[in-house]
């Protein structure tokens, strides 16, 4: 069931990289690379706040480049809920814009917190890799149920380091438009 929307493929969605998205960027101290921070909203997605706040948690301990940070107000990355038999997906730019839609029925069957930080490792640009092992996040649910682990592995917390080593100047130019990437 999860895996039918795999590969849903590119919807041509206009760029939604807005002035105020790119004035999120903020700078650490001057020996250190900037971070970028990339505000988040729950409000429309109340029944999973918490798992995703563990799964953007997991996120931050595990890059330096990038940061979220949960705020409704102005977020570029909203996360939603509800019934769809495709499951959950990412609609994102793949550099922190987009909507994450987590699904209540595959959110019974698979571990919430990894369905959330898999689908926030797409909005990092992270494409999915569902032939991989559970230690790998973006094998979604490739692994199947039983798999609970919502932390990326060391390749894939280089992988957003360098997607993320320019702040929100995209270093990847295909990222114009919004994709659709599943769990
Ligand atoms: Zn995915």
């Amino acid at each position: 069931m999860s895996k039918k929307f795999a590969l849903a493929g590119a919807v041509a969605l206009a760029l939604t990289m807005t002035p105020l998205a790119a004035g999120t960027a903020s700078a650490a101290t001057e020996q250190q690379a900037a971070v970028t921070t990339v505000y988040y909203s729950t409000a429309n997605a109340p029944t999973f706040r918490s798992v995703i706040n563990a799964g953007a948690a997991n996120w931050n301990n595990s890059v330096t480049n990038v940061r979220l940070v949960e705020r409704n107000s102005g977020a570029s990355l909203r996360y939603t809920e509800g019934n769809d038999p495709r499951g959950s997906y990412a609609s994102t730019n793949g550099h922190g814009s987009g909507t994450i839609f987590i699904d209540y029925t595959q959110a019974r069957q698979y571990n919430p917190t990894r369905i959330a930080a898999h689908e926030t490792g797409h909005a990092l640009g992270l494409p999915d890799h569902y032939s991989g092992p559970c230690s790998e996040l973006m094998s979604g649910g490739g692994p199947g149920p039983s798999c609970t682990n919502a932390f990326p592995n060391a390749t894939e917390r280089a992988r957003v380091n360098s997607l993320w080593a320019n702040g929100l100047v995209a270093t990847d130019q295909r990222r114009v438009h919004e994709t659709i990437y599943g769990f």
